[in-house]
């Protein structure tokens, strides 16, 4: 765990109802005690998701997914525990020390982050200095202000003399781990700065820690290439990060739209221009990891890549991904000015407004696609083009969709409808293998030791009594996993004096070891009545298999014996436990 104390994460838990907080997510109804939601954890086509009130606790009948209200905003944004603690504690109003959630990751690469972030300081005050006139007046004419170099760390790199690595040497950071960096090279033994005489963009992962920087030349220089980027490195891998993802998040949700751009000044111009749902890829194809980021923002995706033949195909492949992904995907296809940032310079940011407005669909988008190259006043070309078409809106799995294309397609080109419904039946079949279902996950069946064990822990959960009752007519479980969790909500109690399940599962966010199990126990117990006298009489059944199984384990060990001394010594114990039985 880190800085920050459990007391203090159970104050913001304790001032979080999971309720408001799920119901600022999703929309809740009520049903009787708790609360239904469409779980956003798998495909759920009806409400699977139980929210309880009085136990603090969310639950997906359907794929298991369960937790508390940090549990769920961190699966929810995909973040780390301590960055869900800090977004439940800004949604309640709580003043935090954000210092104190540094996650261990950050905690792990203290020195890297010192580094990057000193080069980004470094470079952006070469800016103000008399170096800085050129790229000053650079900037300036294309439209960045103070507060957007402030905002995106803008900053400039100088001459080997004044270089980042002597000013870095100085303060004692050894030139391996400025390699090891990216931020020099090495040739025959010497050291030199890997960005010079450059603009300097810092690049950033998804939480925005500084990984990597990207410069670009200022001065009309020809004979050098335009970017210099940061090589991969432990920190910046680049197929893992999107441009402007950690500021774009932060405006997603009022918008409920991100859109993707090619290069990171696309993603600065909209920025200036007040459009700050943007993230750049960088390049031209979508990672896993990048969609998976995208994925994470539960809103649609604009492609609004570059103008041209590479954009246009990398908008097929990449929306293509996306659709399968099940995210809901739109297009814009710029004319004139070869991407954004020259759009917007050229046209004003109205102009680019309403591309958003009058946005495609990406199946509209695939559809006009079709289209190009082909002549469709001569029939092998329109024949081509009508099966592309059919095939798509059979792989759409969307009536209405098909409703309305066939009918158009019908019209259009003077084709009868039957034979186009026909037509598409072909495509159909191929189509119903590979929908996805959501198949539930198959969990072990517990035995009925493990089954009434589970149940004892989650009443130790609700209170001291409970944990007194344990200790009194139980104390003690035959498997390690149980008897290690008891031991951790005895000792959890014995420093609170207080507990519930909902804050428990907090405390276990960082016990790899019986996380799971905690979780599985809470949520089994999520509808249950608790009572002592219902504890009691899992404690008994607890207790007699325990007996059972002893009993068992002793007679293969007095099958085993050989010494007669010992043998008695057995022979009295099993005796003695089956007096009692
Ligand atoms: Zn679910």
């Amino acid at each position: 765990m880190a800085l920050i104390t459990n007391d203090e994460i159970n104050a913001i838990r304790s001032k979080a109802n999971i309720v408001d907080i799920i119901g600022s997510y999703l929309p809740l109804t009520q049903r009787g005690r708790n609360y239904l939601c469409v779980c956003p954890f798998h495909d759920d086509h009806s409400p699977s998701m139980s929210v309880s009130e009085e136990k603090q606790i969310y639950k997906c009948f359907a794929c298991g997914n369960t937790g508390n209200v940090f549990t769920f905003v961190q699966n929810y944004e995909d973040v780390s525990f301590l960055d869900a603690v800090s977004i439940v504690a800004e949604k309640c109003g709580i003043d935090i020390d954000k210092r104190k959630l540094k996650s261990n990751n950050i905690l792990i690469n203290k020195e890297e982050y010192e580094i990057m972030n000193f080069a980004e300081k470094f470079f952006q005050n070469n800016l103000k200095t008399e170096f800085g006139t050129t790229a000053m007046d650079y900037l300036n004419r294309r439209g960045i202000n103070e507060d957007i170099i402030k905002e995106f760390g803008i900053g400039l790199s100088l001459d080997t003399s004044d270089s980042l690595y002597n000013i870095l040497l100085k303060k004692k950071y050894s030139a391996s781990k400025m390699l090891e960096l990216g931020l020099i090279s090495q040739n025959a033994d010497k050291n030199f700065d890997m960005f010079t005489r450059r603009i300097t963009f810092p690049l950033w992962d998804k939480d925005g820690n500084i990984v990597g920087f990207s410069a670009r030349i200022y001065r009309g220089e020809k004979d050098t290439s335009k970017y210099v980027n940061s090589r991969e490195t432990k920190l910046f891998k680049k197929g893992e990060t999107l441009y402007n993802y950690h500021h774009a998040r932060d405006f997603v949700k009022q918008e409920k739209s991100i859109i993707v751009v090619e290069g990171f000044m696309d993603a600065i111009r909209l920025s200036i221009e007040g459009v700050k749902n943007v993230v750049a890829l960088q390049g031209t194809a979508l990672t896993k990891e990048q969609i998976n980021l995208l994925k994470k923002l539960h809103v649609k995706v604009i492609l609004c890549l570059d103008n041209d033949n590479a954009g246009e195909t990398a908008t097929l492949s990449n929306g293509e991904q996306l659709v399968k992904e099940g995210l809901e995907v739109y297009v814009i296809r710029l004319s004139g000015e070869k991407d954004p940032d020259e759009y917007i310079l050229a046209n004003g940011i109205e102009a680019f407004k309403n591309n958003i407005a009058s946005s495609m669909t990406y199946f509209d988008f695939k559809v006009n696609y079709f289209k190009k190259n082909k002549d469709l006043s001569k029939t092998n070309d329109l024949a081509l083009y009508v099966n592309q078409v059919l095939e798509e809106v059979a792989n759409s799995n969307d009536e209405i969709l098909t409703e309305l294309t066939l009918k158009k397609i019908s019209e259009e080109y003077d084709l009868s409808i039957d034979v186009l419904k026909e037509k598409i039946k072909g495509f159909k079949k191929v189509e119903a293998k590979e929908v996805k279902k959501f198949v539930k996950p198959v969990k072990e069946k517990k035995d009925a030791y493990l089954q009434s064990a589970d149940k004892i822990l989650f009443y130790m959960l609700n209170g001291g009594e409970f944990i007194d009752e344990y200790r009194k007519k139980l104390g003690f479980f035959e498997d390690a996993l149980h008897r290690e969790i008891a031991n951790e909500i005895i000792y959890y109690y014995q420093k609170n004096n207080t507990i519930n399940p909902a804050d428990f599962i907090s405390y276990v966010s960082d016990k790899d070891t019986i996380k799971n199990e905690v979780m599985d126990i809470v949520s089994d117990g999520m509808e249950d009545d608790i009572s002592i006298e219902v504890m009691d009489g899992y404690i008994n059944r607890v207790d007699k298999l325990m007996v059972k199984n002893e009993i068992k384990r002793l007679k293969i060990e007095l099958k085993n014996e050989t010494d007669a001394s010992k043998k008695i010594k057995i022979l009295d114990r099993i005796t003695e436990l089956k007096k009692n039985d």
